[in-house]
C-alpha cells in the first residue's frame, strides 16, 4: 500500500468506484480508494440493480442518462460484464395530475435527446400484460431503463480504474482524516497513514461516521427498504422476450423480471429510518429480517395491479438499508471551506446516478469546475443551519414520497416550519401561505378572508392565481411591501475589498453611495451569480444575491480568498422589506425627515421612523421601489413604521408568487432558471453587465471575450404564449417551424399585462421580433409571439424616473 497519493477515496461501494475510475479516466493516476471490508459491503450488493432516467431535475435525469450509456462502455474497457439488461420501462398513470407529470418529462426529454414516448392502455398491454389496466390512464415508455448486476458493476468500474492506474485496497479501515496547517490530509487506517491532497467520503451508509472524523456533518439517513423475489412464473417463462419493468407510483412499487420470475420493490408509507444514532461499524455482509407488516397495504395493491403476483410463491426477501439526503438527491462536491475535503454520497440510486456522480466529481476535482450546473446535487445547498434533527423527518418524507407527483409549485410540509423572522406571526395572522427556501419560511402569497390556505400543487394555474392577480395590482397600481429576508447578503469589507471585487465580478464595482448589478462567472466563463453590488464606502461593501446560493457562493468566495479583504455572509443578520410601487417614495417619505431624493440605483443610510436603515432604490418588481435592510431585532418597529404610513396609500404587503409575475413583465431572469452555470452572460443576456473597459484580468474574462468576439448560438428571448389553464414553468421545448429548436427557462402568468409569459433559449439566428414559435406545455401545442419589448414599463421611465 502506498503512503502518499493525490486522492485518497474512502469507500468501495458502487460510487467510490466510480467516482475512482471516472478520476483516472481524466487523467489523474495516483489515486487510491480504501475499503473496509470487500467492495460492494455497504447498500451496494443488496441493490436490486434497476437503473432509469426518470428525474425531476432535467441536469439529473441527463446525469441519469450519461449512466445507463456508460455501462456498455465499460463492459467493452474492462471485458466484464454488468449484467446488463436493456428491458425498456414503463412509468404508469392512474390520474390526470400524474398523466400531466408524465406529459411534462416527456416534453422536457425531447430537447435532452432522450428517447421517451407516452402509450396508452393498449399499448401498455402489449409491453406488459401481466398489468390490471383498471383506471390506467397511460404510461410514459423508457427504452433506456433496464436492471444489472450490482457486484459486477461496481467491479468492472473498479477494474477499469485499475487498469487507468489506480489502486485499491481493501480490508482497510480509515479510522482517521486528519488536516495539516498545509491543507493536506493525513489518512489514518488500521494498515497505515497515508498522505494525501484529496479525500472523498464516498462512505455510503458509514457516510455521516466518516465525515465527522474530519467535524463535517453531512444531511443524510439511511432507511430500511425491502423488495421481495418470486419464484417462476408461467406469465414470465413463457414469454418470449424479457417483462420490461414498470414504476406503478400509485402503488408505491417497482417490478422488473428476475429470472423466470419477478422482482417487486417497495417505497411503503409506514417506512422506518435505520441506525438513527449511527451506523455500526460492525454491520457487513448482511441483511435486516423481512418485514411483511410493513408492506403488507402495499402487498394488497400490487396484487390488484399484477394478480400474477398473488399466485407466485416467495423465493426471497432481500431487505437492507441505503441512504437518502433530505431532498432525495445525492450530496456531492467541495465541503465549504474545508481544502481538499469532497463529498460522495446520500447517492439513493447507485445504479441510475453513479456514474454522472462520478463524471461531475471528477471534473470538478481536476478541471475545478462540472460540464453542468450541479445545484440540484451540490452538497452545498445545505446550508449551516441545517441539524439530524431537520434531516430525519425531511429524508422520511423524501422516501414516502418517492413516487409521488411532484409539482412544480409544491410546499413539502415536513420539518416546517423551521427558520422564522421576527415577522412570521404577524404575516401568519394575515393569511400567509408559506413556501420554504433553503430552510426559511417564504409568504407565498396571502389569502384572504374565506379563501383556503394552502396552495393546490398542480401543473395547471393554482388557486393562488386570484391572490396574486390581486397583489400584483396593488403593486402596479399603488405599492405593495414584500420581506427582503430571504436575499443572500455579504459584507465585504478592507483595504483590497474594491480590488478583490473587482477581480471576482465581471462588472462594474461602484462607487460609494451606488448599486450596481454584475454577474460572477466562473473560469469557464459561465454563470456562477447574479449580484447586486451596494458601495457604502471605499472600503465596505455590500453584495446581494439568491438566498438559496450561500453556501454556495461563500465556498466560492473563500477559495478566492485574498489578503486585506474579509467577506462575512450577513444573510440573517439583515431583514427588512421592498415597497414598490407607484407610491413607494410617498411611502417612504413619510416614515422620515431625510428628503427623499434618491436617483435609481442609489444607496443611502436613513433612519426610517426610529430604524437606522440600509435603503437602496432599486426592485426586482421593475417598478419604482426601494429595499430597506435594518437590524432583525428592528423588523417589527420598521414593519409598523412603513405599514402605518403606507395605509394612507392603499399599502398591502405581497408574496413571492407575484414577485415572480411582476419580475415576468420586465423580463428579468432568475438564479437558477435563467442565470445558472448551464448558461454564460451572452446567452443570458448578463454580458450587458460586464464591464469590458475596467482594466482587471477578472475571473472567467478570457471566455467571456471569446464569447462576445463570437456570439453564442443561442440565446433567451421573451414570448408572449396563448395557453389556456397552464402555464410555462421550465424546460418545456420550444419548436420552430416543425421541430425543437429550443427549451424555456422559466415562465409563468403576467398578471399585469394578463399575458402568459415564457423565457427560452432559442437559436440567435432566430430570434427576431415577430418570430411565431410554438411551446409544448402538458402535451399541447401553445403558440408563443416573441416579444420585442417589456410588458410594463417599457422605456424604463417608472422605475428609473
Ligand atoms: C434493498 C435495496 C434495493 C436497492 N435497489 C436499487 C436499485 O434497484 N437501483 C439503484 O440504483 N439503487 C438501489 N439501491 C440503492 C443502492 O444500493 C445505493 O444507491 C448504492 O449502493 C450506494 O452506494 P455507495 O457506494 O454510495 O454506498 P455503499 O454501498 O454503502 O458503500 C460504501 C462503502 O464504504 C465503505 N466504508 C465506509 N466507511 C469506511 C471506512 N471508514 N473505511 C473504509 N471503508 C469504508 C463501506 O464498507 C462500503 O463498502 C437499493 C438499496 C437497497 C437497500
Amino acid at each position: 500500500m502506498k503512503t502518499t497519493t493525490r486522492v485518497v477515496v474512502i469507500g468501495g461501494g458502487v460510487v467510490g468506484c466510480s467516482v475512482l475510475y471516472h478520476l483516472t479516466k481524466l487523467g489523474w493516476s495516483d489515486v487510491m480508494l480504501l475499503e473496509r471490508s470487500e467492495l460492494t459491503s455497504g447498500s451496494t450488493w443488496h441493490a436490486a440493480g434497476g437503473f432509469h432516467t426518470l428525474n425531476g431535475d432535467t441536469n439529473m435525469a441527463a446525469l441519469q442518462g450519461y449512466t445507463i450509456r456508460l455501462y456498455q462502455e465499460l463492459e467493452e474497457i474492462t471485458g466484464m460484464s454488468c449484467g446488463l439488461h436493456h428491458v425498456g420501462g414503463l412509468t404508469l398513470a392512474d390520474n390526470q395530475e400524474r398523466f400531466d407529470m408524465l406529459l411534462a418529462e416527456r416534453a422536457k426529454h425531447r430537447y435532452m435527446g432522450l428517447d421517451t414516448e407516452i402509450i396508452g392502455p393498449e399499448e401498455i398491454a402489449k409491453l406488459a400484460p401481466i398489468i390490471n389496466l383498471d383506471g390506467i390512464i397511460g404510461a410514459l415508455y423508457d427504452p433506456l431503463d433496464g436492471h444489472l448486476d450490482p457486484s459486477g458493476t461496481t467491479h468492472a468500474y473498479a477494474r477499469a480504474a485499475r487498469m487507468g492506474g489506480a489502486e485499491i485496497v481493501t480490508h482497510c479501515h480509515v479510522k482517521e482524516t486528519t488536516q495539516r496547517p498545509d491543507g493536506t490530509w493525513d489518512i489514518v487506517t488500521d494498515k497505515g497513514m497515508i498522505h494525501t491532497e484529496h479525500v472523498v467520503n464516498a462512505g455510503g451508509l458509514w457516510a455521516r461516521e466518516v465525515g465527522a472524523m474530519a467535524g463535517v456533518y453531512l444531511p443524510l439517513h439511511p432507511m430500511e427498504h425491502q423488495y421481495i423475489v418470486t419464484d417462476e412464473t408461467p406469465e414470465i417463462y413463457e414469454r418470449e422476450t424479457e417483462h420490461p419493468h414498470v414504476m406503478d407510483p400509485a402503488g408505491e412499487s417497482y417490478l422488473r423480471q428476475e429470472g423466470r420470475g419477478l422482482c417487486i420493490g417497495f417505497y411503503e408509507q409506514p417506512c422506518r429510518p435505520w441506525a438513527v444514532d449511527g451506523t455500526p461499524w460492525t454491520f457487513g455482509h448482511e441483511l435486516l429480517p423481512d418485514d411483511f407488516d410493513k408492506i403488507e397495504e402495499s402487498i394488497e395493491f400490487a396484487y390488484k395491479r399484477f394478480p400474477v403476483l398473488e399466485r407466485a410463491g416467495v423465493k426471497s426477501v432481500i431487505h437492507g438499508p441505503f441512504t437518502f439526503a433530505p431532498d432525495g438527491n445525492p450530496l456531492v462536491g467541495p465541503i465549504p471551506g474545508l481544502r481538499g475535503y469532497w463529498s460522495a454520497c446520500g447517492v439513493m440510486a447507485g445504479f441510475s446516478q453513479g456514474g454522472g456522480v462520478g463524471l461531475m466529481l471528477a471534473q470538478w476535482m481536476v478541471h475545478g469546475e462540472c460540464e453542468r450546473d450541479t445545484a440540484a446535487m451540490d452538497v452545498a445547498r445545505f446550508g449551516d443551519w441545517i441539524s439530524p434533527g431537520y434531516t430525519l423527518p425531511k429524508v422520511i418524507e423524501n422516501y414516502q414520497t418517492r413516487f409521488s407527483v411532484s409539482y412544480p409549485n409544491e410546499e413539502k410540509p415536513a420539518a416546517r416550519p423551521n427558520r422564522t423572522t421576527p415577522m412570521y406571526d404577524i404575516f401568519d395572522g394575515m393569511g400567509a401561505v408559506w413556501g420554504q427556501q433553503y430552510g426559511l419560511e417564504v409568504v407565498n402569497y396571502f389569502a384572504a378572508e374565506g379563501e383556503p390556505r394552502f396552495e393546490t400543487p398542480s401543473f395547471r394555474r393554482s388557486n393562488a392565481f386570484a391572490a396574486t392577480a390581486r397583489e400584483v395590482k396593488t403593486v402596479r397600481q399603488a405599492v405593495g411591501i414584500n420581506e427582503i429576508h430571504n436575499f443572500g447578503k455579504y459584507r465585504v469589507r478592507g483595504p483590497n475589498a474594491r480590488g478583490w471585487l473587482d477581480r471576482i465580478m465581471a462588472g462594474r464595482i461602484p462607487q460609494p453611495g451606488r448599486l450596481s448589478l454584475t454577474p460572477m462567472l466562473a473560469h469557464s466563463g459561465r454563470i456562477i451569480g447574479d449580484f447586486t453590488v451596494s458601495c457604502l464606502a471605499p472600503d465596505d461593501f455590500r453584495l446581494t444575491a439568491s438566498y438559496g446560493a450561500q453556501n454556495y457562493h461563500m465556498r466560492w468566495f473563500l477559495q478566492n480568498a485574498e489578503e486585506g479583504v474579509t467577506v462575512e455572509n450577513v444573510s440573517d443578520k439583515l431583514n427588512g422589506f421592498q415597497i414598490a410601487g407607484p407610491k413607494a417614495t410617498e411611502v417612504l417619505q413619510a416614515c422620515t425627515r431625510q428628503t427623499v431624493d434618491l436617483k435609481f440605483m442609489d444607496v443611502r443610510r436613513m433612519t426610517v421612523g426610529m430604524t437606522d436603515c440600509l435603503v437602496q432604490r432599486v426592485s426586482y418588481t421593475g417598478d419604482l421601489g426601494y429595499e430597506i435592510y435594518c437590524d432583525p431585532m428592528a423588523q417589527r418597529q420598521l414593519w409598523r413604521t412603513l405599514t402605518e404610513a403606507g395605509a394612507a396609500h392603499g399599502m398591502k404587503p405581497f408574496g413571492m408568487r407575484a414577485m415572480m409575475s411582476l419580475r415576468l413583465d420586465k423580463g428579468f431572469g432568475s438564479w437558477g432558471r435563467e442565470y445558472s452555470p448551464d448558461y454564460t452572460p451572452a446567452e443570458t443576456g448578463l454580458d450587458r453587465f460586464i464591464s469590458w473597459s475596467k482594466p482587471v484580468d477578472f475571473i472567467g474574462r478570457s471566455a467571456a471575450e471569446k464569447e462576445r468576439r463570437t456570439p453564442p448560438e443561442r440565446v433567451n428571448a421573451v414570448f408572449a404564449v396563448e395557453a389556456e389553464d397552464a402555464d410555462v414553468h421550465a424546460y418545456e421545448p420550444v419548436w420552430i417551424d416543425g421541430s425543437v429548436q429550443g427549451f424555456c427557462t422559466s415562465g409563468g402568468y403576467s398578471h399585469h399585462a394578463q399575458q402568459s409569459v415564457a423565457l427560452a433559449l432559442i437559436p440567435r439566428s432566430l430570434a427576431k421580433p415577430g418570430l411565431v414559435a410554438e411551446i409544448e406545455i402538458l402535451g399541447k401545442m401553445r403558440k408563443a409571439t416573441l416579444l420585442d419589448a417589456p410588458l410594463f414599463d417599457a422605456d424604463g421611465a417608472r422605475m428609473r424616473g
